[in-house]
């Protein structure tokens, strides 16, 4: 069955207000849209876990560079409404832009450290954006649990320091990656690569999974970096952002492996008109 779209927080909260009273439980999803299995696998993981589950769909404008892809972000509603049917969820919540930001931004979710590096390093504000836009959402959903991808792993972690932070009721886990059959991570923005890009992009998981694996034999996180930056290069990106070994409970930088601890490798870089991130557990 499709599920009910719902523009406004008022209609949400009144719609929500009467599974809260029964004691049901609310799984959320948030997206900003053009679903493919990742964020369909969410949905799914919500709808077993939960009673009833509300997924978002927001492009929202404030995570967004101003020379980014905002203005050509891939949108298709009635799409995206049927999947999210099939994968089991009772309300779409399209809010307008002024359901999100009534009065413009003012308020602002900051997390200086973790969302400074890496990607805060190339996109400044993004985390800003991202924190801000998930604070307000989950303010408006009050979800039980709050699901999101470790495709955005920075992302997950600041979304789960956030809400530690500021006290959020809603539980957050991460969910793992869904891949091509080739390996690469899916993406809205895999639209973006053409043909020939398409089947290079699968360096990028090949080169992270490598990686790892000279890793764990002994080989510094330095030397990696660079010989990592070397292969995507050949591979056909036009640039690498970052390839780097992280700890991967707050992403500092790390100086060799150790068996006692938990690292995570992360990669962004530019194919054509794409940039890809990608990341995997060591
Ligand atoms: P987005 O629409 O890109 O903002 O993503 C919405 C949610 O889907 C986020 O929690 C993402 O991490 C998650 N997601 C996106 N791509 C994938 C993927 N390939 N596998 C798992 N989760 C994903």
């Amino acid at each position: 069955m499709e599920p009910e779209i719902v523009r406004n927080v008022g209609d949400l909260r009144a719609r929500l207000a009467t599974w809260r009273v029964g004691g049901e439980t609310i799984g959320f999803v948030p997206t900003m849209g053009a679903l493919h299995e990742g964020h369909l696998s969410l949905a799914r993981a919500a709808a077993e876990k939960t009673d009833h589950v509300v997924a978002s769909v927001f492009v929202n404008p404030t995570q967004f560079g101003p020379n980014e892809d905002l203005h050509r972000y891939p949108r298709d509603e009635a799409g995206d409404r049927k999947k999210l049917g099939d994968a089991g969820v009772s309300i779409m919540y399209v809010p307008q832009m002024q359901e999100v930001y009534p009065m413009g931004e003012q308020t602002r979710v900051i997390l200086p450290e973790l969302g400074d590096i890496l990607e805060g390093a190339y996109r400044p504000g993004f985390f800003t954006g991202v924190a801000t836009v998930v604070a307000k959402l989950l303010i408006q959903v009050l979800p039980t649990l709050a699901l999101f991808g470790e495709k955005d792993y920075q992302q997950l972690l600041v979304v789960q320091r956030m809400a530690t932070d500021l006290s959020m009721p809603t539980r957050i886990e991460g969910l793992p990656t869904i891949r091509e059959s080739d390996g690469l991570a899916m993406s809205s923005r895999n639209v973006y690569l053409g043909e020939e890009e398409r089947v290079q992009a699968k360096a990028l998981y090949e080169v992270i999974k490598d990686m790892a694996r000279r890793f764990r034999s002994g080989e510094s996180p330095e030397a990696l970096s660079q010989w990592a930056t070397g292969c995507l290069v050949d591979a056909g990106f036009r640039s690498v952002d970052y390839v780097t070994v992280r700890d991967a409970g707050n992403l500092s930088e790390v100086e060799a492996f150790d068996e006692k601890r938990k690292f995570r490798i992360l990669a962004a870089a530019h194919m054509g008109g794409a940039r890809l991130i990608d990341n995997i557990a060591v």
